[in-house]
């Protein structure tokens, strides 16, 4: 209760509202939640999978093993048919017929496990996918404001001098302070050029064709991912097209396809309208577009917590059956449009 008075009621209702979903979400089986939820479809999403700690990316969420990937992957297949990016666009394209319930799995931010640890993975047990890339960090150019911001958290912990007030900054730096993070590692002595080098965090563009060749698709995530709900439709679509241009030249992919970085949220439907993608994709969950037919929401598959890949899906779609039982598992973007305009 101490909670409920310091925060207020409604999040104290609404946190003890998702435990108890939780509860009865883990006393049936995957089975009944998929289809109370109706999950024909299904998009989970990762990131990183790593059987070590990595310092630019543990303090933002827990790092999948492999042995944990392949159990969720395997869980996965047992109960959707994994299809590829150009099966996806056909469905999509063909007004989204019934089908046999089906999955397309995707990867952000192209981590060099994309390449060292998934792929093998995928190749093994027959998993087609998609990687969404930003040309900024190809080849380790530079590293992304979030994995520097958890580079210096990592170096503060390790040094035991991270103060909690550091941690709250670091965590609220957003795209436009990358050169206060740069100028706070280089303060503490953490060298970023030299973690690019040594650790190369990223895809380099020949992985990035290897992976190609393997017959996996690549996609867009914005040039160096920028929260887009901060930015101008202009930037929107600036950042969205430098980096498909880029792709284009490195790949010549035949599937216009791109995911935000982030979140779509607050995304309005001018900038759907106007960056001409065959196919884009966000990561709220399951739950689909009023408006968009050609974008797809995912699921994150890395919680905060860790949890075996059974009680996350039980939990998703039993959150999923829920919100459509609710009336509100659509997202409405015509809100956005009209409040930004
Ligand atoms: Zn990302």
């Amino acid at each position: 209760m101490y909670y409920a008075q310091r925060q207020g009621l409604g999040p104290w209702i609404k946190n003890n509202m998702k435990k108890g979903l939780d509860q009865l979400a883990q006393a049936f089986s995957l089975s009944f939640w998929q289809e109370k939820a109706k999950v024909a479809a299904f998009f989970p999403f990762y990131h990183a999978v790593e059987a070590e700690p990595q310092p630019h990316i543990s303090p933002l969420y827990p790092l999948i093993s492999p042995q944990q990937f392949e159990a969720e992957l395997k869980l996965i297949l047992a109960h959707f048919e994994p299809i590829d990016l150009g099966e996806l666009l056909a469905w999509v394209e063909a007004g989204r017929p019934a089908r046999k319930p089906f999955f397309h799995l995707s990867f952000d931010d192209g981590l060099s496990s994309c390449y060292h640890v998934i792929a093998p993975i995928l190749l093994r047990l027959g998993v087609p996918a998609t990687f969404f890339i930003n040309g900024a960090f190809i080849d380790n150019k530079r590293l992304m404001f979030r994995h520097l911001a958890a580079l210096i958290y990592s170096h503060l912990a390790a040094q035991k001098v991270l103060a909690p007030k550091d941690a709250k900054l670091l965590f609220s730096a957003g795209h436009a302070q990358e050169a206060e993070l740069l100028a706070w590692a280089d303060r503490i002595g953490c060298s970023v050029p030299d973690f690019l080098v040594q650790k190369q965090p990223y895809l380099k563009l020949e992985e990035l064709r290897a992976l190609q060749t393997m017959g996996f698709s690549i996609g867009g995530h914005s040039w160096d991912h920028p929260l887009y709900k901060k930015l101008s439709l202009e930037e929107q679509l600036l950042q969205t097209e430098k980096n498909q241009q880029q792709l284009a030249l490195w790949l010549r992919q035949p599937i216009r396809a791109f995911a935000f970085p982030f979140t779509d949220h607050e995304v309005g439907l001018d900038f759907f309208d106007r960056s001409n993608l065959d196919l884009s994709f966000g990561g709220a969950g399951i739950k689909e577009e009023m408006q968009l037919g050609r974008h797809i929401q995912r699921f994150p598959m890395e919680e905060m917590r860790i949890r075996s890949g059974e009680q996350k899906l039980k939990s998703a779609f039993a959150y999923g059956s829920l919100l459509r039982s609710l009336g509100k598992s659509k997202i409405d973007r015509r809100k956005t449009a009209r409040r930004l305009s």
